[in-house]
């Protein structure tokens, strides 16, 4: 049977040797739940994984059926912190095999010849980043979830209201075309950059619209990729080669709006000629292999993560603009740091929707997130920016940033998210 047919809300089974709280008084045996996540995205699959083994017992709601969910055709740059978050939930030895493991990347700055190479070799690491597709990420959470006796994945099951009370939160759903109510002590949501939980909590969030919009496709080159990603800074906005498996890239091409309306509607030839021009012939001639497709762009930070049993995740807590692959990357530490906060929390006998214990998420991760939203804004204004000083210093900052190591090792510890504290999902890993 699929998740898909399940036929009503069933509180999961709890399987024996799961670890018990050593305070339970405080857990009412009213509640259908401890946790209830909206968005069964990577974020949310994430978070769901993560507290297989807590003890809590977890509600998951999408509303897209499992197929749906793993059918959208995006690649990501995978961080190495994400990876080693996925190590410490046991996910990897599914994702890895499927998976590139990049083995250099260049950024430079339009016809510039200087260039920055990062390399496994600068943090003593097995590869620089990854590229994964997202049926590969999501595929192999959604196993995971599947095979927990602790997390219930009502999908497709959509949230339709929520009710804040005092000592718990009460979802209304539907599912199979029933509306259905449970409740919980914590609603996590990970409803992705539109979500309607946040905007119906008040939570208000800063950031802007780019004045550029993203063109992704996938390729196939003529010539093997070698595992070597580029991030080319061009004056119209930042442009991304990932390699992913079988020889196929992925772009990611910033444009300003008006230009990138007038490329999609090339003729496919055309295309990849206008393509070609900012691509390179590195890899000989190009094939398209799926549609190329446009996506907004925009910075948001929301003003707070959490609210008296409430905690936003992933998109749904903040975007940032695609330059360096770090939105998702982001949302996976939230959802690495939180279920850590919330373990923690259980396991000394607190309610986990209280705001005191939330905030501990808060104070942790909002922070290191402004770092990262606010380090890509500034890559993206400073390379798409042709007042003369400015390109004279940034071209200056590339020779100086590959000729001393400290200073390239610090970037690429921001890039894969081994400046800010690790997550203990992570800890045990990268401790190896
Ligand atoms: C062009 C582009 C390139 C990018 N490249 C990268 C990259 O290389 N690396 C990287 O780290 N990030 C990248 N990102 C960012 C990344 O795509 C997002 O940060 C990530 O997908 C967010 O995941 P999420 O799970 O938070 O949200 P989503 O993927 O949006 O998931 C939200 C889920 O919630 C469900 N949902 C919504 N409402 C309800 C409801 N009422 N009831 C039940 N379910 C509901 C939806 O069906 C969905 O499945 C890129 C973004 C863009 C636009």
């Amino acid at each position: 049977m699929t998740l898909d047919q399940l036929p009503e809300i069933a509180p999961p089974q709890k399987p024996s040797q799961l670890t018990q709280p050593p305070l339970d008084s405080w857990r009412s045996p009213k509640l259908d739940y401890d946790l209830a996540i909206v968005g069964g995205g990577i974020v949310g699959l994430t978070l769901a994984c993560a507290l297989k083994d807590s003890g809590l017992r977890v509600a998951l709601i999408e509303a897209q059926s499992l197929e749906q969910a793993a059918a959208r055709r995006q690649a990501y740059a995978l961080s190495l912190l994400s990876g080693r978050i996925f190590e410490g939930i046991g996910v990897w030895p599914q994702i890895s095999p499927n998976i590139t493991h990049f083995q250099r990347v260049r950024l430079s700055d339009a016809d510039y010849p200087k260039v920055v190479e990062f390399r496994p070799e600068d943090l003593k690491t097995e590869a620089v980043y990854y590229g994964a597709e997202h049926s590969v990420l999501i595929t192999a959470l959604q196993n995971c979830v599947r095979q927990c006796g602790t997390v219930n994945f009502l999908c497709p099951a959509r949230l339709i209201s929520v009710d804040y009370q005092p000592q718990a939160v009460q979802l209304k759903i539907e599912m199979a075309g029933q509306v259905q109510t449970l409740r919980a002590q914590l609603m996590a949501a990970a409803d992705g950059a539109r979500s309607r939980i946040r905007q119906q909590a008040g939570i208000r969030t800063v950031g802007w619209k780019y004045w550029q919009s993203c063109i992704t496709a996938v390729l196939k080159p003529e010539k093997p990729h070698q595992n070597i990603a580029y991030e080319r800074f061009w004056p119209n906005g930042p442009f991304a080669i990932l390699p992913i498996p079988h020889n196929r890239c992925q772009i990611v091409w910033t444009v300003p709006h008006t230009k990138a309306e007038t490329i999609l509607a090339l003729p496919s030839d055309q295309f990849l000629a206008e393509l070609s021009r900012h691509y390179g012939n590195q890899m000989g001639s190009l094939t398209l292999v799926s549609q190329p497709r446009l996506f907004q762009v925009q910075l948001m930070q929301s003003n707070c993560y959490v609210r008296p049993r409430l905690a936003l995740i992933g998109d749904a807590a903040h975007c940032c603009h695609p330059v360096g692959g770090q939105g998702l990357n982001m949302g996976i530490r939230d959802a690495a740091v939180l279920a850590q906060v919330l373990q923690t929390g259980f396991e000394q006998g607190e309610d986990i929707g209280e705001l005191h214990l939330l905030k501990r998420y808060e104070r942790w991760r909002r922070r290191e997130n402004w770092l990262v939203l606010g380090f890509t804004d500034f890559l993206n204004r400073c390379f798409s920016n042709t007042f003369l000083p400015l390109v004279i210093l940034r071209r200056l900052g590339i020779q100086i940033l590959q000729t001393i190591p400290p200073l390239k090792r610090l970037m690429l510890r921001l890039m894969t998210g081994f400046l800010g504290r690790i997550p203990d999902l992570a800890r045990h890993s990268v401790e190896k």
